[in-house]
């Protein structure tokens, strides 16, 4: 069973409902900005000081140095006044997850193993993210939880215990790093003989059928996918994102009624209610 989302862009006329500001995740000292609303980007900045007036102005800059230049350093935010990246550093992280291992293959196709801190885990987690170049597209195979609770027959994943849920930051982050090491941000290079689409963007198409089922993690799933979806910075087309799922059927639903998804089948499928999604 396959999803292929339609995220429908913000209603103009939706209330905008106050966020918490970020605070940081166990056994870390700083909370990200990476994999937040822009509301809530702007909540951010005025734990900093900034004031209200300047969140919106602030947060677009913050949303379009991670999402479209893609830095993964405040010093490199050159249109915000020193002393304000200054304290965006003191307060708050847009690092990358670690690289643990990088696999290219003859064909182009590369594995990541990217290591994340344990968030309640106990110990730092583990996820592979997966790109494949075709003609024409380029597809990341991004990964949602840590293991899984299911056991399809097929699937080495299934053989393993869920450990956690990743977070939106996390599920972002994958893309994130797969456009690093791809030289696929404006300014970067991309790797001497990588195979890559000859033309078009680089990471082009997002499967989420990595580790774990995207709908036993539908918010932190929704979440990143919406801003990956977002015109003004990752801009993914909404039309090439698919999400893959064995079949959970309430969220499936709820998914069509939140987001706004059409469905696809894909075979393999071993959960019991799949029928009833097919039907
Ligand atoms: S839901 Fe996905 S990750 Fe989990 S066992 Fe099935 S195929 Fe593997």
């Amino acid at each position: 069973m396959a999803i292929t989302l339609d995220i429908a862009r913000d209603n103009p006329n939706a209330q905008t409902i106050a966020a918490a500001a970020p605070s940081p995740l166990p056994g870390e000292d700083k909370p990200t900005l990476i994999g937040l609303s822009r509301e809530e980007l702007g909540e951010a900045m005025g734990t900093i000081g900034v004031p209200p007036k300047q969140w919106r102005m602030r947060a677009s800059q913050l949303w379009h140095w991670l999402y479209v230049r893609g830095v993964s350093d405040f010093s490199q935010m050159t249109n915000i006044a020193k002393d304000l990246r200054q304290k965006l550093d003191d307060t708050f992280s847009i690092a990358r997850p670690e690289i643990v291992s990088e696999q290219i293959s003859v064909d182009g196709t590369r594995k990541w193993l990217f290591r994340f801190p344990p968030r309640g885990a106990g110990r730092p987690v583990e996820v592979e993210t997966v790109y494949i170049p075709e003609e024409g597209r380029g597809t990341l195979c991004v990964s949602s939880q840590v293991g899984c609770t299911l056991t399809c027959t097929f699937c080495h994943t299934g053989t393993q215990k869920l450990v956690r849920n990743l977070t939106a930051e996390e599920i972002l982050s994958q893309i994130l790093m797969a456009r690093d090491r791809l030289g696929d941000f404006p300014d970067a290079n991309t790797p001497q003989g990588a195979i890559v689409p000859s033309e078009g963007r680089l990471v082009s198409n997002i499967v989420m059928m990595g580790m774990g089922e995207p709908l036993y993690n539908f918010d932190n799933v929704k979440k990143a996918l919406l801003i990956a979806s977002d015109g003004d910075g990752l801009s993914l087309s909404k039309r090439r994102i698919t999400l893959s799922t064995s079949g959970v059927v309430p969220e499936i639903f709820r998914t069509g009624d939140e987001i706004g998804c059409s469905k696809r089948r894909i075979a393999g499928c071993s959960r019991s209610d799949q029928q009833e999604v097919e039907s």
